[in-house]
């Protein structure tokens, strides 16, 4: 089964979702199940909840393979204890929030030192974070994406996510979604065959492909390692078609989301077909 898709808009509900990734031929999608940008959000209703899960039945949409992504303000890894205590309970609350419509994993930017702490400093409150949450609630897994290294993020490289997920407790419950415009902009090459290949056996002897759960796919708007987060349609940019196709070649896609986050929304019927169809069979 192939499970590609976009990152959807929830505007006019969460249901609209569904209806979104129906009409461009997905057959999974990310979205937000708030708004990304504030603390707060009203709870989601019974009847919210059902009509998502009903429609994602109807249009079959296996609930196990949407990857909700979590809001912006969230830092697992705040330098100042007070605010790293908020960003912990509304992180547990978007997993609630998840739960409650029936998914099971959460995709999170891993956080910002905010030049306050060491990256080490932060990776270590990054993963204590996360035990904390997946102490509080079962069956669900967190998904780490790898970031451009744009500012004080840290997660630019195999190194941090590897050291995160070494002091998770709960290894079963964590994994990490690669998202190939930071990986480009962080300095993992992915222009040709060859340097795909050497991207993906580093992330394999450092990470293990096993921990590899999700994708988003993104071509890049700037060059090479230029630590910059912006997207581009793929084939539009620096990173070029070859690598969407290596991807879909060469790795092991089962059970794994690949999710647009491409900026031109109206091309992706075409680039959701063209990406079917380079899919190994
Ligand atoms: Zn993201
Ligand atoms: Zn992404």
């Amino acid at each position: 089964m192939k499970y590609i898709g976009a990152h959807v808009s929830i505007s006019g509900g969460l249901h609209k979702s569904v209806l979104n990734a129906k009409k461009i031929g997905a057959t999974t999608f990310a979205l937000f199940t708030k708004n990304p940008l504030q603390w707060n959000s009203l709870d989601i209703s019974d009847k919210e909840k059902k009509n998502f899960i009903n429609l994602c039945k109807f249009f079959n949409f296996n609930l196990k393979m949407i990857l909700p992504h979590c809001g912006y303000l969230i830092n697992l890894g705040h330098p100042v204890d007070t605010l790293l205590e908020k960003s912990r309970c509304s992180f547990i609350n978007e997993i609630i929030r998840c739960k409650s419509i029936g998914l099971s994993f959460l995709n999170v930017h891993p956080g910002n030192h905010l030049y306050k702490i060491t990256e080490i400093d932060c990776l270590k409150r990054i993963s204590h974070s996360i035990n904390i949450a997946l102490d509080k609630i079962e069956n669900f897994s967190i998904i780490l994406e790898n970031t451009a290294g744009q500012g004080s993020s840290v997660g630019y490289c195999f190194d941090h996510l590897k050291y995160i997920i070494d002091n998770i407790d709960y290894k079963d419950r964590i994994g990490i979604c690669i998202d190939t415009c930071h990986a480009f902009a962080s300095g993992y090459d992915l222009r040709t065959k060859e340097r795909c290949k050497k991207t993906f056996d580093l992330f394999d002897k450092i990470v293990g492909l096993n921990y590899l759960k999700a994708f988003h796919f993104n071509d890049s708007r700037n060059k090479f390692f230029s630590n910059i987060d912006r997207h581009n349609n793929l084939g539009k940019g620096y990173i070029g078609s070859e690598a969407f196709i290596w991807i879909l070649q060469n790795i092991c896609l089962n059970n794994i989301p690949i999710i647009l986050e491409t900026t031109n929304k109206d091309m992706w019927i075409k680039e959701i077909i063209w990406l079917k169809n380079n899919y190994k069979s």
